[in-house]
């Protein structure tokens, strides 16, 4: 069953074909969306091609947006959704590997389909009758579970690089090989993905790792050679050994690739701190007793701030992402944990993620899930109240006891919330004696 606001975005796309078609002008679906209806997914969005020129299309439809119109798209609003109308064409030489020269009108489809990434993303469908135009063998390599590059591989990538990364995104998400030809062309051309720009890059690399099937993307993107292209200290993890009583799975590559492979579809942050937490191993193995790998989780969040501010992530994105690296190891602690410093931890912004990166790691090494347990059990225990109580005290208490205001309010009230949350004190008077045995 289709959800309703995908079935309004299909009729709505629906006329927008007919209306263009009225006019007297050639207009189909194409792209994702046939590619998804045909492999009985359903689309997130709605694309229409048609012969009508950006002009054309405007005058139809008056309230629509021009973003694109000198690229031939027009956008036109269905609600709150927005449907892309492209006109037919085809690209003009793309010199700098990454954005067409100029772009042509075309009266008729064929050549709009050579234009576009993959078979199966160039097929056209007709909403009224169900008719395919395939120009390209897209239904055959649907069929197929095949990623191929229309025409020459190498002179595709060649035009535009970020489309190797999008070979691999498709072949992940649907579970598809990538066809020899194509998977050739990569591996030979795949060190001029450095020219794409690294927020293109992160873009794809992003959806990845959080559409579901990031373990088969990440082993694609190896076999591919790109992962050491653009994530050489991922593809640092292979072959570093871990203590076989914690990490019976082996390296740390595979335990890496357990975790994302059990965390299915995740959010951004989640999935990064996931790839990255322990990023800091490689650098910091070595044998000693056992093998051991102190300080990795310094060096972990070193090198996860490293790759983040090369892909250009927001700041908010590095604080959650190197928190959950910073953190993870912190979970081993929790059966020792002063109740204070227990809840300080549960509090963590975004705790679900910590927890649910702790879960992974259990799951893809030792599988001892007792801490897990225990601390959801906590979590569904401990009322708000106790959690984040009421402070007993406030820096306008303490001027209006007497005390100086100054830098050390802040340490002073801290200590008092810790002996809060440790159950040591309970009253406002109790909080006031404690400050002063403090000073
Ligand atoms: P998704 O489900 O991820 O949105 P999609 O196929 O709809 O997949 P889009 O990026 O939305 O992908 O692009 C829509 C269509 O435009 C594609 O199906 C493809 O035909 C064409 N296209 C997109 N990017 C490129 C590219 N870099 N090179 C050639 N054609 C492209
Ligand atoms: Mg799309």
């Amino acid at each position: 069953m289709r959800k309703s606001s995908e079935a309004d975005l299909r009729g709505h796309a629906s006329r927008i074909v007919f209306t263009l078609r009225e006019a007297g002008f050639q207009a189909y679906l194409v792209g994702g969306c046939v590619r998804d209806e045909l492999m009985g997914n359903a689309p997130k969005d709605y694309d229409v091609a048609t012969s009508a020129l950006p002009q054309q299309v405007l005058a139809l439809f008056p309230d629509s947006g021009t973003v694109g119109a000198h690229f031939g798209v027009v956008l036109v609003r269905a609600g709150r959704a927005q449907v892309e109308v492209a006109t037919f064409r085809s690209d003009a030489g793309y010199s700098d590997g990454r954005h067409p020269d100029a772009v042509s009108f075309e009266l008729t489809p064929r050549k709009d389909a050579l234009r576009r990434d993959f078979t199966i993303n160039a097929v056209f469908l007709d909403p009224f009758t169900g008719e395919v135009l395939d120009f390209v063998g897209g239904r055959n390599d649907m069929r197929d579970a095949v990623i191929r590059a229309i025409g020459d591989p190498r002179a595709r990538f060649e035009e535009d690089r970020l489309r190797m990364l999008r070979a691999v995104r498709f072949a992940a998400r649907f579970g598809f090989d990538i066809e020899p030809g194509t998977l050739h062309a990569i591996r030979e051309m795949r060190a001029l993905i450095h020219t794409v720009a690294a927020e293109r890059i992160r873009d794809e690399l992003f959806r990845i790792l959080t559409e579901g099937q990031a373990r088969r993307g990440f082993q694609l993107l190896d076999e591919c050679g790109l992962l050491a292209e653009i994530l050489p200290e991922v593809k640092a993890f292979q072959g570093v050994e871990q203590p076989p009583e914690f990490h019976p799975e082996g390296d740390v590559w595979t335990h890496v690739m357990l975790m994302l492979e059990q965390m299915g579809k995740a959010g951004t942050h989640l999935a990064l701190g996931v790839l990255l937490h322990d990023a800091g191993k490689p650098a910091t193995f070595r044998v000693a007793d056992r093998i051991r790998f102190d300080g990795h989780v310094e060096k972990g969040v070193e090198i996860a701030r490293g790759i983040l501010s090369r892909f250009r992530c927001s700041g908010d994105q590095m604080d959650s992402v190197t928190a959950l690296v910073a953190n993870h190891m912190r979970f081993m602690d929790v059966p020792k944990m002063k109740p204070s410093t227990l809840k300080r931890f549960l509090r963590l912004p975004d705790f679900e993620d910590h927890l649910e990166l702790h879960r992974l790691d259990c799951l893809s090494s030792n599988r001892d899930l007792r801490t897990y347990h225990h601390v959801r059990e906590i979590l569904g225990q401990m009322p708000a109240e106790v959690l984040r109580p009421e402070p007993l005290l406030t820096g306008r208490d303490l001027i209006e006891a007497g005390f100086p205001p100054g830098p050390q309010f802040k340490k002073v009230l801290r200590a008092v919330e810790d002996a809060q949350l440790d159950g040591s004190i309970r009253t406002k008077e109790e909080a006031l004696q404690l400050v002063r045995s403090l000073n």
